[in-house]
């Protein structure tokens, strides 16, 4: 007899349904699984067998046959023992077929029967209520996190003989931990931390307000890490939408997710980390999901950033680009979100002494050296980088000074991004924020006032300023017109893009 139920694998951040068919039939004793699938899964014979014996069924000893649908799908891990087992059941007539093939299941079996918890559940509750399937029967530990995607029944399960006896009818599926599941990353890092760097911080204030990339170089211990660490504080909590999307990578990488999350992430990866954690990859089907993905909606933070290898570096490029990475492999091409905030860090030469009041004093790197090092950046992505800032160490005076905290700086970010909204919203264009609008357009419909023309026009005409370069000031200007409330960017504003765009320093493009 043949029996099917419904189980999931992840492919990138995607869950795709797997229809488990068992065919128990005359012949030897024997389970022979097919439709690509790994070692993993052929292990699950042994699992579900082991399980089945501490469930107090009557395993067919007989030939049985599974079949994983579609077939050309390559499948991984362990998530669908407990549907193998469940189709094994219905095809020896101790679950009701009709509510096995029904019911989307998922779930690792451990071999005293117990089923654990798995990745990517919110992915498959996402793409099961696509398809129009009323029921999921999930490990408890993941019921909160399934119960995000709303109508859809879910219920949990503990071992396989309640997995079971929950098919039969006989007993109520579990809700699992029903603690509360507040999204609760600790409080964020506060700019009230940062004293001194007014300069930085308020660059850190636009960067926010108009999603502006930010490039920050200076000495060691300057702050950079500290100020790009307060960046996601400033940024306003994620929509519904993009809440879902955050919450599906994280699950997918599993990163735990019972809760929705609603704040934006902070990814901070190493220079010497390898490349797939940095932009994703991975081998033979199993796709590893990479900082850039984990920074989805977020912010990716690289701090000294020419220390990364050149094939990082180029693979920013797509993303910055288009808001995805593409991971392709032999057996398998995805697409993988990563669209985020990006803020790089960097010293001011290799040996990071080259600047400040001692410049160049203990600095032992050569000018050739030093021009080698910032080199690493600039074709790849330093040209994205709107703002480019120069961080010395400040003061004492400075350091006396008490700092404004993220509390009110967030609602002066969230009032800019509602003008630049509205604003686009308006003119019928799809961007969200300043940081989105390609320069041309800018240009040739949102110019700024005469006389902040004209200063623009006079930067273009001297050199100072390329022409994309002043594509970038004047989103800048943007960006400072929309905190101050003003319609569009006067010569003041264009004037003070200028420096933070670092026209005339290091950064000069
Ligand atoms: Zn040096």
């Amino acid at each position: 007899m043949v029996a099917r139920t419904m189980s999931f694998v992840t492919v990138g951040v995607d869950a795709r349904l797997v229809t488990v068919e068992a065919d128990v039939g005359a012949g030897l004793p024997g389970i022979k699984i097919v439709g690509l699938a790994d070692t993993a899964i052929s292990e699950a014979r042994d699992r579900v067998r082991a399980a089945a014996s501490h469930s107090d069924v009557e395993w067919p000893r007989t030939r049985i046959t599974i079949a994983l649908l579609p077939a050309g799908l390559p499948k991984r891990g362990a998530v669908l023992d407990a549907a193998i087992a469940v189709a094994i059941l219905a095809a020896s007539d101790q679950v009701p077929a009709g509510a096995a093939a029904g019911t989307v299941i998922a779930g690792e079996l451990g071999l005293d029967g117990t089923i654990h918890a798995t990745r990517g559940v919110i992915a498959a509750a996402l793409t099961a209520r696509r398809q129009g399937i009323a029921r999921m029967l999930v490990p408890e530990a993941n019921v909160a996190e399934a119960r995000l995607v709303p109508g859809i029944d879910v219920g949990g399960v503990s071992t396989l003989a309640h997995l079971i006896a929950v098919l039969r009818g006989d007993r109520t599926p579990g809700d699992g931990d029903l603690a509360p599941l507040a999204d609760d990353p600790g409080a964020a890092p506060d700019l009230v931390d940062v004293h001194g760097q007014d300069e930085a911080r308020r660059a850190l204030e636009i960067a926010a307000a108009g999603a502006h990339h930010l490039a920050m170089t200076g000495p060691p211990g300057v702050g950079k890490t500290l100020l790009a660490e307060r960046l996601p504080g400033l940024l306003p909590d994620l929509s519904d939408e993009e809440a879902v999307e955050v919450t599906v990578i994280r699950s997918v990488a599993g990163r735990g997710a019972g809760a929705l999350v609603r704040r934006p992430p902070f990814e901070a990866p190493h220079h010497s980390a390898s490349p797939v954690a940095v932009v994703g990859g991975g081998q033979s089907g199993r796709v590893h999901v990479g900082a850039v993905t984990l920074a989805h909606r977020g912010v990716l933070f690289m701090d000294e950033a020419p220390e990364f290898p050149r094939s990082v570096l180029e693979a920013l490029r797509q993303p910055l680009e288009s808001g995805s990475i593409r991971i392709a492999r032999s057996d398998l091409a995805v697409l993988l979100p990563a669209r985020f905030h990006l803020v790089i860090a960097a010293n001011p030469c290799p040996c990071g002494r080259g600047s400040g009041p001692r410049a160049g004093v203990e600095c032992s790197c050569s000018s050739l050296q030093r021009r080698r090092y910032s080199a690493r950046l600039s074709g790849p992505i330093l040209d994205r980088l709107d703002i480019r800032l120069t961080l010395s160490r400040p003061s004492l005076a400075d350091l006396g000074t008490p700092s404004e905290g993220s509390a009110s700086v967030a609602p002066r970010v969230a009032e800019a991004r509602n003008r630049a909204r509205r604003r686009w919203e308006s003119a019928s264009l799809p961007w969200a924020t300043n940081g989105e609008v390609p320069g041309p357009l800018l240009r040739r419909r949102f110019p700024p006032e005469p006389d902040a023309g004209a200063l623009l026009r006079q930067a273009l005409a001297s050199g100072a300023l390329s022409l994309r370069g002043a594509d970038r000031v004047l989103r800048i200007g943007w960006t400072l017109a929309d905190l101050a409330g003003r319609d569009r960017p006067g010569a003041d504003d264009i004037g003070y893009a200028m420096s933070l765009r670092g026209v005339e320093s290091a950064w000069a493009a």
